[in-house]
């Protein structure tokens, strides 16, 4: 299945059945953790969003190829040309993941953050860049070397579509353009309209760069059927949390660029010329953007997640994942005093990121009491997307410190047991009284 159609971006999910409703093994399903109130309870780890537990497989895959580890490109021995070739099928392999055009690139870097500074870097010359100001701030704030138009966050994604439109049919000349457009809100955890942004970039002579940051540890990422530029993602979002992100796409203004690093692995050949200088012929490959020894493990431990996840197969993972989604949002919407916050209201298709606040409640204190008082670990805050927070909040969101919401997030290694306790405990805290000066509203 591919997403984000603004007709329909998920198709209502066939309820999974039963053989598959387990959630797929992942480390820490055995951890417990102390209680304030006394003894310990199994840690429910509900801050997926922020980084995902790893993938057992994703573990098992990692151990049993450590004591082969060996450098990458620059060595003859038996283990360097293993771990070479395992770091080169690795990129493959993500370009099957994300279905990627023959002529794609697929570069290792350190995370979304870093893929989207990287394409930042490579944009051509006067490039206008637009972005929505919902965005995260990974996505938000590496264009500032370039004409950036930030656009008005939008309350439907047929609008988000208009006035995408709108904003490129206005734009200066015909320069090089491109949107940055995020697959799934990091905090409403609403799917936003990629096939629709990017015919719209298209029309107008723009390119788009999707952050996947959110959207592929949910859902099939297809560069090629949502018609994208470039994807960025990072393996801790995608239960492969060994320091290792992804920036695939096009090859063309990449190649173009100065190398994102330099240093050794970019160059292919270096030479002193006469009169002292040092002259330096780029590789024009993705190598040309990876200088210094690359993180191979991280590479290889991303490769093993896509392939846990095409095999445990997205149609079952997105299932589960939504009767999950369903169950949080009808249990939130029973508990008197929270709101979950939304911008493109209720029956807008989502993942499972979903933010609320509760009335008379610090966001900070609530987390705090998820997880002395039930072992349960979420996130609070404005979740790097301060702008998409004040218009969520309106006059309840203050940036950098005081109110702001909680996020509780899962995914395919979320036991239901977790999402119960998430919302018994949450009724049980509305229904106490909030801490001394807990509503700092
Ligand atoms: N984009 C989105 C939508 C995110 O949620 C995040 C992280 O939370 C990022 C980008 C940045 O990811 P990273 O911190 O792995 O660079």
């Amino acid at each position: 299945m591919s997403v984000s159609t603004v007709a329909a971006p998920v198709a209502a999910p066939a309820p999974a059945p039963a053989s598959v409703r387990a959630p797929l093994p992942v480390l820490g399903r055995d951890v417990t953790v102390p209680l304030a109130t006394g003894g310990e309870v199994s840690y429910a780890a509900l801050d997926y969003a922020a980084s995902a537990p790893a993938l057992q497989r994703v573990w098992d895959d990692v151990a049993a190829y450590a004591p082969y580890y060996g450098s990458v490109h620059r060595g003859a021995g038996h283990l360097s040309q293993l771990s070479t070739d395992l770091f080169e099928n690795a990129r493959t392999t993500v370009a099957e993941f994300l279905g990627c055009r023959p002529a794609d690139q697929v570069i290792f870097t350190r995370s979304t953050t870093d893929s989207l500074n990287l394409l930042a870097a490579a944009l051509p010359a006067g490039c206008q860049v637009f972005v929505f100001e919902t965005e995260h701030h990974a996505a938000l704030l590496p264009w500032r070397g370039a004409r950036v138009t930030v656009l008005d966050a939008p309350r439907s994604p047929e609008q988000a579509v208009r006035t995408l439109e709108r904003a490129l049919a206005d734009r200066d000349g015909d320069g090089p353009a491109l949107v940055c457009v995020t697959g799934a809100s990091n905090v409403t955890g609403e799917l936003w309209p990629v096939t629709e942004l990017a015919r719209a970039a298209h029309a107008h002579g723009a390119r788009i760069v999707l952050d996947a940051a959110q959207l592929a540890p949910h859902h099939p990422v297809s560069v090629r059927d949502l018609d994208v530029d470039w994807v960025a993602f990072s393996g801790h979002k995608l239960y492969a949390p060994f320091g290792s992100g992804v920036l695939a796409g096009r090859a063309d203004w990449l190649r173009q660029a100065d190398p994102y690093l330099a240093g050794g692995g970019a160059s292919r050949t270096v030479a002193r010329r006469a009169d002292g200088a040092v002259e330096v012929e780029w590789h024009e490959s993705a190598a040309r953007h990876e200088a210094g020894s690359p993180n191979v493990i991280g590479a290889y431990a991303i490769a093993s997640a896509c392939r846990a996840l095409t095999e445990a197969g997205f149609e079952t993972l997105v299932a589960r994942e939504q009767q999950l989604v369903r169950t949080v949002r009808e249990g939130l919407a029973g508990v008197p005093g929270v709101r979950v916050l939304s911008l493109f209201g209720e029956d807008a298709p989502r993942v499972g990121v979903i933010s609320f606040v509760v009335e008379g409640w610090d966001s900070s204190d609530f987390a705090t009491a998820l997880s002395a008082r039930y072992g349960i670990g979420v996130r609070d805050g404005l979740f790097c997307a301060h702008p998409l927070g004040r218009v969520l909040l309106g006059a309840e969101g203050e940036c950098g410190g005081g109110t702001a919401a909680v996020r509780v997030s899962f995914g395919a290694g979320t036991p239901q047991e977790h999402v119960s306790r998430f919302l018994r405990a949450t009724a049980e805290l509305c229904a106490s009284a909030a801490p001394a000066g807990s509503d700092r509203s």
